[in-house]
């Protein structure tokens, strides 16, 4: 089962993510991503397969006081880090658990062209 965290702090956030993270490691989970507001302003995004202590290193030194996580149990696309939480542009980042059964349809309507993902998840991004 999928875990789902989103900080928001006077603080920076990142370690408090991974932590967050690591406690809902129990639930079971193929990968793993994390999106930052960076005090910069600028959104940073992190995923990989695998365990959330992969991501570890590369966020050690990222800032920013918004932020959230996922640990993904795939359903739709393979468990790697193109499809991991996350799903993202330059503005959105997207996480969700469970499955869009009406994704096929919704990604015809959408008429977008290059999709980044196989996840059904990637049609929220889109609308
Ligand atoms: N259906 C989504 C996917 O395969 C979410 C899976 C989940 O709940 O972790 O990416």
């Amino acid at each position: 089962m999928c875990g789902i965290i989103g900080l928001f702090d006077n603080e920076n956030v990142t370690e408090k993510l991974l932590k967050s993270l690591t406690t809902m490691e129990y639930r079971g989970y193929d990968s793993v991503g994390i999106a930052l507001i960076e005090d910069t302003g600028h959104l940073h995004v992190k995923k990989g397969s695998g365990r959330v202590s992969g991501l570890q290193q590369e966020m050690t030194l990222l800032r920013g006081k918004i932020g959230i996580g996922h640990t993904r149990w795939a359903t739709h696309g393979k468990p790697n880090a193109t499809n991991a939480h996350p799903i993202a542009n330059d503005n959105i980042a997207v996480i969700h658990n469970g499955i869009i059964e009406n994704h096929d349809n919704i990604r015809n309507e959408l008429g977008v062209i290059q999709w980044q993902t196989e996840t059904d998840t990637e049609v929220l991004l889109h609308f």
